[in-house]
């Protein structure tokens, strides 16, 4: 293992933050691997999976059988690990400017489009080579100009030339879940079998730009762009972002389990030598268009009548609100049928809050469709 500690430029003078990243395997292969854990800082279930992992590589690394790279970030984000305040982890927004760490990375798609057309030719993939140094390129030329900027372009840069991309969350209460891209769908089904997730949720472009889908839309979408005239692999990264259940759900056995889900998929794809375990067969995938966050129309005590795995009929009662001034009791329904996946911590709902998520089969969102 090879590790490597890159410093981030102070945000004011005298402090240093540093992220820490581990390298297994021989680089031989050519292919890569890249998975880290907690970009929402305040999300810690994703931190001890990778301890998992660290133990479960290093073993591997010893046995000689990790031909290719395997890079692992075991906490991605010690800006907002760092963001206490007044006794509650403040993990998902910088503070410094409001923005989700997990939003506006860069989407190179338009910018790569001119830089590789003259250097494309007829073998696939060297053209994928050339695109990912092109990736390099336009990484390496922006100044970033804050900490969280050189904390995301560090990310993008590490994880960009990568085959397999994983991005470890956690929502508040909630059952495992899958986001990926539309033509990612059915390469990410056996990895919801082993996890056992109860969600795969597939978008195009899910909006802002988050992590996983910085990494691998520009590959479909380059495809598309040049199809007929230089032949580029659509899913030369496949990407996606793992929702290791709720916040609170840190054990051992929990993290034994899904680092051994998230190694039957690197088997699966050939990142690590040996035989995959067949892949149970997991749930059916639902475009996140067709998840309906479920938002409180009025404020109050929150009692809820789905728990996350439970199955909502259309128009079934998911959470009741009761207003402390009024009495008024407000019931909150689904509008389609589907697995309710993820539900708020919280038990008191200001207007407009999102309360529950309801996985439904029929696409019928459109625009930003992840939780800001
Ligand atoms: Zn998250």
């Amino acid at each position: 293992m090879r590790t490597v500690f890159h410093d981030l430029p102070a945000a004011s003078a005298g402090t240093q933050r540093r992220l820490r990243s581990l390298h297994f395997g021989r680089a031989e292969s050519g292919r890569k691997a890249y998975i880290h854990a907690a970009l929402h800082a305040d999300e810690v279930p994703p931190m001890l999976v990778a301890q998992a992992l660290i133990e479960r590589f290093s073993a591997l690394e010893a046995a000689g059988a990790i031909a290719g790279e395997i890079v692992l970030i075991p906490m991605a984000n010690p800006i907002g690990l760092a963001q206490d305040v007044q006794g509650s982890a403040f993990g998902r927004f910088d503070m410094g400017t409001g923005l989700n760490f997990n939003r506006q990375f860069r989407h190179l798609t338009a910018a790569l489009i001119p830089l590789v057309e003259p250097q494309l030719g007829a073998d696939r993939a060297a053209n994928t080579r050339v695109i990912r140094a092109a990736c390099r390129q336009l990484l390496a030329q922006v100044q970033p100009a804050s900490e969280t900027a050189a904390l995301k372009q560090l990310l993008q840069t590490l994880a960009m030339d990568a085959d397999l991309v994983l991005d470890l969350h956690c929502d508040n209460q909630a059952v495992m879940h899958v986001y990926t891209g539309t033509p990612q769908t059915a390469a990410f089904q056996p990895l919801a079998g082993y996890l056992g997730a109860q969600a795969l949720l597939y978008s195009e472009v899910s909006g802002d730009d988050p992590f996983d889908e910085t990494a691998s839309r520009i590959w479909w979408e380059l495809a598309a762009h040049f199809e007929g005239r230089f032949p580029i692999d659509a899913n030369a990264c496949l990407a996606a972002t793992v929702e290791l259940r709720g916040e609170t759900e840190v054990a051992h056995d929990l993290a034994e389990h899904d680092a051994d889900a998230l190694l039957a998929f690197l088997r699966h794809l050939g990142h690590v030598e040996g035989l995959a375990p067949p892949a149970p067969a997991g749930c059916e995938p639902t475009p996140l268009e067709g998840v309906e966050p479920l938002t409180a129309p009025a404020s109050g005590i929150l009692v809820f009548a789905k728990t996350p795995g439970d199955w909502v009929e259309a128009g079934e009662l998911v959470v009741e609100i009761i207003c402390p001034l009024t009495d008024t009791r407000t019931p909150v329904h689904a509008r389609a049928a589907g697995r309710c996946f993820a539900r708020t911590s919280r038990r008191f709902a200001t207007r407009g809050m999102r309360l529950a998520k309801v996985a439904g089969a029929t696409a019928y969102r459109t625009g930003n469709l992840l939780s800001p």
